[in-house]
């Protein structure tokens, strides 16, 4: 077994077995790989679906403006309700860009996605292909929680929009993860099962940026038995971006 293999299963929780005639092998802190540059060959989000932008010109925003537009958005119904926006963690030049579904309350909190157990979960899977949470950027469909963690609405996904494809062109990443069922299915304009929409390469609609699909570490936890899939999504995005250095 391949030690990047067992220090991904290790971590997430996966028993790691062995010969009990071959001598324990210790699992080192993983290192990360060295970040490659932005790829050239990931082309810039094509902006040709019907605008929902709001009323500034959300696809020429650069970083802060972009950032304050999403905290003071009130496009849609959700702003009633947040504590606050959500808007993207990480480094904004990296090679992969994480896109997950919405906040849930942990999120809504703190202001930042992926965080509380899951948040924890996917760190680990990033861990184990090799980079630290900081190396990568992470961002959601919607910037706002729906009550009760409830699925995002078409048309609260539509208004927000705009801001996610200004993330990923203003990031440029050279492979995307979408994570759950959710994000993979508006990122694919697709209405196909996880269990469908993954194990396979796709292209972000509009562009040339590769983008797989994989469980999100919520269900990860409740359902570990789908974590050995989860690692060949990573295995395969992991050989996408290193594909590309
Ligand atoms: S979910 Fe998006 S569009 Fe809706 S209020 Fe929040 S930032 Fe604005």
């Amino acid at each position: 077994m391949a030690e990047l293999q067992r220090q991904y299963l290790k971590a997430m929780g996966i028993d790691v077995w062995q010969r009990r005639d071959l001598p324990v092998v210790e699992v080192p802190q993983s290192q990360p790989v060295t970040v490659p540059q932005v790829s050239e060959s990931a082309a810039i989000i094509a902006n040709s679906e019907p605008s929902t932008a709001p009323t500034a010109d959300v696809s020429t925003m650069e970083w802060g403006a972009l950032q304050r537009a999403v905290s003071t958005c009130e496009r849609c119904s959700l702003h009633s309700t947040r504590t606050q926006t959500v808007f993207g963690v990480g480094d904004k030049q990296a090679s992969l860009m994480i896109i997950g579904e919405a906040p849930g309350g942990d999120e809504d909190r703190q202001g930042e996605p992926f965080v509380g157990r899951a948040g924890q979960l996917l760190n680990e899977m990033l861990r184990a292909i090799g980079f630290k949470r900081d190396q990568v950027y992470i961002a959601n469909i919607l910037k706002c929680r729906p009550p009760h963690n409830r699925d995002p609405k078409v048309d609260e996904v539509n208004c927000c929009d705009p801001y996610l494809k200004r993330q990923i062109t203003l990031v440029q990443p050279a492979a995307v993860l979408a994570v759950g069922r959710i994000a993979a299915q508006n990122l694919l304009k697709s209405s196909e099962r996880i269990g469908v929409l993954r194990g396979r390469e796709h292209q972000l609609p509009g562009t040339k940026i590769p983008l797989i699909a994989t469980y999100h570490p919520a269900y990860l936890l409740r359902s570990p038995i789908e974590k050995r899939k989860a690692w060949q999504d990573l295995q395969q995005v992991h050989a996408l971006i290193t594909d590309k250095i």
